[in-house]
């Protein structure tokens, strides 16, 4: 009895300084060392390294990423001799936001989709989101832009009744953030209307980096007072040097602002002070950021001697920066993928983020994960969804006939076709499978809708107008239908389903989609 209830309180202990992460990083960080001490030498167990991960989760971005990956990894392998399950995923969310971090999308992708397969179905509706969060940031960077707002979108749904974290923020910043980079103004700013209502709701200050990412999309539609009104807090020594990477950031897209509107001399007095924060921290690539502007500056002065400088050693400040971010990821790496065998692993994870070379199209590989994602999503709840297995019809004929080259065209132009298919429904997925068998997922799609979809898919496929390519031969293709819910919530069965009806479509004489 005695021992189950000590269990039950270092639970809710270990819960609830996890839950301290999103509210106060520096809380967290002294309540877990504080633990730590207790805890003493010894054989530390499974909570003490559930510690150790959560410190090296807050001081990611204040110390040597490497350091960081290593110790964690060592912890993912006791975690994974012990099963430990939840340990693992915590382990696999900080790796991936270290491998975010140094820019390694596909590892941090590997990392973030084993930290969300790993999670149990009893962890809280926060952690869950956090998981959630990390995948969407790392599908982000890999360039999967609606597979990353759709986790966004998830992480979102998970803590909309938790005003006391800050999760809600960090996930509306990072979304603004992935769609200014991918150029989404529309987007970028319906997040940013999202954060800042947010905290207008609620009275919470708007942190550094959210400030930022909220000011440059701004500017990017010409909003450009508002825009100086984020980033003014950056010139506030107390905040920036608390803040010191994202002010640095701040910095020069005030300095950027104000250069553009002619007031130079206010521009020249920014990147002083960003110049400064960033050498006294040790923000190398703010301080080539910084030196880029100057040179800005310099060239709007019409001093363009100095300007020429400036750009020369912005240059060499670049190229020093990438020789140093490789080495770091190279020694990062080393540390980590000692055997062949975890090598080949990451070569398999590294495949996700790729695709198919022949048609542009997902490859095998991420629909399977895709796939494993959306059912999950399915059975906690989430949208049915559409599959549909397409077969060329006799395609061998074509290469026969003509020659591999020209069953490549065919190839290609199939794989423009259902891309347009697909097209038509939100996060709508065509995928090769190899040879010419693809596989198309649309999610949120009814049963009724999918068979218009794919009816007219089947007949855009024989009505092509193939004759520059295969002269008289036609090119059809067999369909095979499966729905989830209906046919089964697992990919195997779905899968199976779709195959049986591909193959009945195929007995039936071909060219023809068979339905659930
Ligand atoms: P069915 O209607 O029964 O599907 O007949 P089929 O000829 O389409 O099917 P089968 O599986 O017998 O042949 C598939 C052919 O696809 C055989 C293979 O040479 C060809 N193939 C596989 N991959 C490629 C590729 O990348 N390029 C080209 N040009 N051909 C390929
Ligand atoms: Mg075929
Ligand atoms: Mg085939």
């Amino acid at each position: 009895m005695v021992v189950v209830t000590g269990r039950d309180r270092d639970t809710a202990r270990l819960a609830s300084i996890e839950r301290q992460f999103w509210i106060d990083r520096d809380v967290a960080l002294e309540a877990a060392e504080a633990w730590l001490a207790e805890l003493g030498a010894g054989d530390p167990g499974a909570i003490s390294r559930r510690l150790i991960v959560l410190i090296a989760a807050v001081r990611i971005h204040r110390t040597e990423p490497g350091q960081i990956a290593t110790d964690v990894q060592s912890i993912l392998g006791w975690a994974e001799q012990h099963d430990e399950v939840a340990l693992q995923s915590r382990c696999h969310d900080v790796l991936g936001s270290v491998f975010e971090m140094v820019g390694d999308p596909a590892l941090a992708l590997e990392h973030a989709v084993k930290a969300n397969n790993l999670l149990d179905a009893s962890e809280t509706p926060l952690m869950r989101a956090a998981a959630r969060k990390c995948l969407a940031d790392a599908l982000g960077s890999a360039g999967s832009l609606d597979e990353a707002r759709r986790r966004y979108a998830d992480a979102l749904r998970l803590v909309i009744d938790d005003p006391e974290t800050n999760i809600r923020y960090i996930i509306l910043n990072n979304l603004a953030y992935t769609e200014h980079l991918a150029h989404n103004q529309v987007e970028a700013l319906a997040a940013v209307d999202r954060l800042v209502g947010l905290s207008e709701l609620s009275d919470r200050q708007i942190g550094m980096s959210a400030r930022d990412t909220i000011a440059r999309v701004y500017l990017t539609v010409g909003r450009n007072d508002e825009a100086e009104r984020m980033l003014l807090p950056a010139m506030d020594p107390a905040i920036s040097d608390a803040h010191p990477d994202s002010s640095a950031a701040a910095l020069v897209a005030l300095a950027q602002l104000y250069r553009t509107e002619g007031r130079l001399e206010q521009a020249q007095l920014v990147i002083d002070r960003c110049r400064d924060l960033s050498r006294r921290n040790g923000l190398n690539r703010w301080a080539t950021e910084t030196t880029r502007e100057q040179a800005e500056i310099y060239a709007a002065n019409e001093d363009y001697r100095a300007a020429f400088e400036a750009y020369r050693h912005f240059h060499e400040q670049h190229e020093a920066l990438s020789a140093s971010e490789n080495e770091s990821r190279g020694r990062i790496l080393d540390a980590m993928f000692q055997t062949a065998e975890s090598r080949r692993e990451s070569d398999r994870y590294r495949e996700l983020a790729e695709r198919d070379p022949l048609t542009g199209l997902h490859n095998r590989r991420f629909v399977d994960e895709h796939l494993g994602v959306a059912l999950m999503r399915l059975r906690e709840g989430g949208p049915e969804l559409a599959v549909a297995m397409v077969d060329l019809d006799h395609f061998k004929r074509i290469n026969d006939t003509f020659s591999h080259e020209v069953g490549d065209e065919v190839l290609r132009t199939v794989g423009r076709i259902l891309i347009d298919a697909v097209g038509a429904v939100p996060g709508g997925i065509a995928a090769r499978l190899g040879g010419e068998e693809f596989l198309l997922i649309l999610p949120d799609t009814p049963a009724d809708r999918a068979r218009d979809i794919f009816d007219e898919l089947g007949c855009t496929i024989a009505d092509h107008d193939w004759w520059p390519i295969t002269a008289n031969l036609p090119v059809t293709a067999s369909i095979g239908v499966a729905l989830a819910p209906l046919d089964g919530d697992h990919s195997s069965d779905l899968l199976r389903a779709a195959d049986t009806r591909l193959y009945v479509a195929k007995q039936a004489g071909r060219n023809q989609v068979v339905h659930a």
